[in-house]
């Protein structure tokens, strides 16, 4: 299993939707990665702060959230160097 593939069972991860085979195999994953533990922390983070702000509802496409924290963090780091303190 690769990175990419772990990450895109987070959810189902999460939600126990996954047969104990394939729950192995992400778990096994996340304990040789770093980066994809890194992931499944803000995955659950992201997840926490929108139960919060929505008990119900809360939407299963964490890709599309996990996607713009990216594009902030990008975004914040293209600002800092276009206008230096
Ligand atoms: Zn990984």
């Amino acid at each position: 299993m690769n990175c990419e593939e772990t990450r895109l069972l987070f959810s189902d991860f999460y939600d126990r939707d996954l047969s104990e085979e394939i729950r192995a195999l992400v778990r096994q994953h996340l304990v040789s990665c770093a980066e994809c533990q890194d992931e499944y922390e803000n995955f659950k983070k992201a997840l926490k702060i929108l139960k919060k702000f929505k008990t119900r509802d809360v939407p299963r496409d964490y890709m599309t959230i996990l996607k713009k924290r990216r594009e902030n963090k990008t975004l914040r780091k293209r600002n800092r160097k276009l206008s230096p303190p």
